[in-house]
């Protein structure tokens, strides 16, 4: 069987090679980018969990943030998880003041918002989404959505003790984003959704 879509992961930091196997797994054909070149060719993006702070000032330094607003323009999907999802919010609380986004998910998002003494968590979560059993979150320093505009879908929330659910999944059309990690656990629904999406849309 041919590998299919073309799923590029933005390789300027975080861990890329763990969408990589996620991709392969769910017989997508995955490629590591870091040029604004190599964009042409894909027919998505993932942008993975790292540093959002550092992938916003690489990607300004490398002039990479105009090709990847254009990508997004050009409506092929994006996949954002932890970082990833920082970056596609239109809006961030607790960022850098020089922190910028790629944007397109019209939400507002909070970053590292768990606090310290839940750094990272794990949790059983039901995501109808993703498939009937429920998704094992990985949070690491995660974010959280503060807000959402109303063409956003939510797909996981997190319970809180204060009574509100955190929204921790979300998608705009054809963006994607997770404020855990599904390509640290070996469970490969959320790619495998990710990829459908693609599937469809081509
Ligand atoms: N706290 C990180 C940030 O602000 C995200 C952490 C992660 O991707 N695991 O970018």
């Amino acid at each position: 069987m041919i590998a299919w879509p073309s799923v590029g992961v933005l390789s300027i930091q975080g861990d890329v090679r763990e969408h990589m196997r996620s991709l392969d797994e769910v017989g997508a054909a995955p490629s590591a980018v870091k040029h604004a070149y190599e964009f042409s060719a894909l027919d998505a993006l993932i942008i993975p969990g790292g540093e959002s702070t550092t992938m916003s000032k690489r990607a300004l330094a490398e002039g990479l943030m105009g090709p990847l607003r254009d990508f997004r323009a050009s409506g092929r999907p994006i996949y954002g998880s932890c970082a990833g999802m920082i970056m596609l919010a239109d809006e961030v609380l607790d960022g850098r003041p020089d922190q910028e986004t790629v944007g397109g998910i019209d939400m507002v998002v909070r970053r590292n918002a768990f606090g310290r003494q839940v750094d990272s968590f794990e949790a059983q979560l039901p995501m109808p989404a993703f498939g009937r059993e429920p998704v094992h979150a990985v949070f690491i320093r995660a974010p959280w959505v503060e807000s959402i505009g109303e063409d956003v879908e939510v797909l996981g929330t997190v319970p809180s003790e204060s009574g509100a659910d955190r929204i921790v999944a979300v998608r705009q059309n054809n963006l994607l984003a997770t404020s855990f990690h599904p390509e640290l656990t070996g469970d490969t629904r959320v790619h495998q959704y990710f990829v459908s999406m693609v599937r469809r849309d081509s």
